[in-house]
């Protein structure tokens, strides 16, 4: 029988990550990925596969990596885990293992819409087969519509759009696109810039049916429009892959992944997750938490692989930090937006500067940006930001983001000790992150007289 001390379930972004990992903190410990896929997408280039890139085969995450990390690969599925005798039975064998970590990741969701199964509809799959496939399709279709207006719809839909020759509607359910993750000011900014470049959006809009004769038509929306499409692309969240882990027993949480601690270790001690198959605390409160993203498995797969055989790490929860791009704009996200503070019953302090990212605004490549601090009153301590304008958007809220995992107060933004440039950045006189902590500060202290 095939053995490793470290096997490791998923070859995507937490199994290799969390392969890694276990080499690095345990040197001496033999590891083995186990992934069913002979070639692995890299899942969040997948929309750009539609147009920038132009094919699956540059969208791949290469074996390299394992090579170079001394780490072995086994191309099957996993199908049952006998935990007793520590042996992972799959399609090419058993494998014993000393830790195991479960990084089976996600599936696309499908929704209960009528004629979600016709030929032509698509629901986006991290498949490198299936997205030629659908590539191919495209080349042809004159209509297409996306369902759902989250990030991942709007990507797909920008990047077909690029073809120039189709007419593509987003629908969504939500009053606003992205609504979900950024305040209503910047979902309305975004969607301007998306229809902008030619692509319809159809918001509080809910599918009733995509209709056809054995191959897509239409979509018929509640409301009872019609809309015309040769292709569907069902862009609507993903669920946890938990098959392997329910099969063998490990404890499921609430919102149907696979239960871990902040260590990342399952009901089973010898067992760890991470991933969008492993279930997700919130930074905020500790609440379960429904984000799924690559950013969150690798966290995830550094405090999974480092945990093996000692506890080194511990899951502080998920801030939720991720962002977009349509063109020449971006949008980012980091922590809760004013919206869902509010919700939560935060008593919250909101400040928004708009400014250019060059000083002067007239230097080449100057954008106007717009930045979003929003700051516990009592505290002062920031909760969460947003940030939309040029490509540094997507980098500046990974600033804001360690704000918000080291609960820096808005005084401690204030003080910070910035580099700036003319070609570079904003002026040091109207830096937005800085600017926005004394604003809020401002607005503290008038509150408190
Ligand atoms: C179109 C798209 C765009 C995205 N863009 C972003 C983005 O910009 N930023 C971001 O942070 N996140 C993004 N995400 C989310 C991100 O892709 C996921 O969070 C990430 O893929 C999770 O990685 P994972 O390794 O946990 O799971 P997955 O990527 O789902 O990988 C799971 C792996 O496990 C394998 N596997 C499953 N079951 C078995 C089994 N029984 N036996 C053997 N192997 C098995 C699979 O084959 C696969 O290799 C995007 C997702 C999509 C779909």
């Amino acid at each position: 029988m095939n053995k490793a001390d470290v096997v490791v379930v998923g070859g995507s972004a937490a199994g290799l990550t969390a392969a890694i990992t276990a080499r690095r903190h345990y040197p001496d410990k033999t590891v083995l990925v186990v992934r069913k896929e002979s070639q692995v997408p890299i899942p969040c280039g997948i929309p750009y596969i539609f147009g920038t890139l132009g094919t699956p085969q540059k969208n791949l995450i290469g074996d390299a990596v394992l090579e170079n990390n001394g780490i072995e690969l086994l191309i099957a599925e996993a199908t049952d885990i006998d935990r007793e005798g520590k042996v992972l039975h799959t399609t090419a064998g058993d494998v014993g293992y000393e830790r195991l970590i479960v990084a089976t990741g996600s599936r696309a969701a499908m929704p209960p819409i009528p004629g979600f199964d016709l030929d032509g509809v698509y629901a986006i799959l991290k498949d490198v087969e299936y997205l030629g496939g659908l590539q191919q399709r495209l080349e042809t279709a004159k209509d297409v519509v996306v369902i759902g207006g989250g990030f991942i719809g709007i990507e797909f839909a920008d990047e077909i759009n690029k073809a120039g020759d189709k007419t593509i509607t987003v629908v969504e359910i939500l009053p606003h696109c992205l609504a979900l993750a950024y305040d209503e000011e910047f979902c309305v900014e975004m969607e301007k810039v998306v229809a902008s470049r030619g692509i319809n959006i159809r918001t509080s809009s809910k599918v009733k049916e995509i209709a056809g004769d054995g191959k897509v038509e239409k979509v018929v929306l509640a409301d009872g429009d019609e809309i015309k499409a040769d292709i569907v692309i069902l862009g609507i969240g993903a669920v946890a892959n938990v098959d392997l882990a329910k099969k063998a027993g490990l404890r499921i949480g609430l919102t149907g992944s696979i239960a871990a601690d902040r260590t990342m270790q399952t009901s089973d001690s010898s067992i760890y997750t991470c991933g969008d198959c492993a279930e997700k605390i919130s930074f905020f409160g500790g609440g379960p938490s429904p984000l799924k993203l690559a950013s969150i498995a690798t966290l995830e797969a550094r405090i999974a692989g480092a945990n093996l055989f000692g506890i080194r790490r511990e899951n502080v929860g998920t801030v939720g930090a991720w962002s977009t791009a349509v063109g020449d704009h971006a949008l980012a996200t980091a922590g809760l937006t004013e919206e869902m503070a509010r919700k939560r019953g935060y008593d919250v302090v909101a400040v928004t500067i708009k400014g250019p990212n060059r000083h002067p605004g007239v230097m080449p490549g100057a954008a106007m940006n717009q930045t979003k601090l929003v700051f516990e009153r009592n505290s002062g301590v920031i909760l969460g930001g947003q940030v939309m304008g040029d490509s540094a958007a997507g980098e500046v809220i990974n600033v804001i983001s360690a704000c918000v995992q080291n609960r820096m107060t808005a005084e401690q933004i204030a003080m910070f000790q910035i580099g700036t440039h003319p070609a570079l950045t904003s002026s040091p006189i109207a830096y937005p992150i800085v600017n926005a902590a004394e604003m809020a500060i401002k607005q503290m202290r008038e509150c408190g007289g």
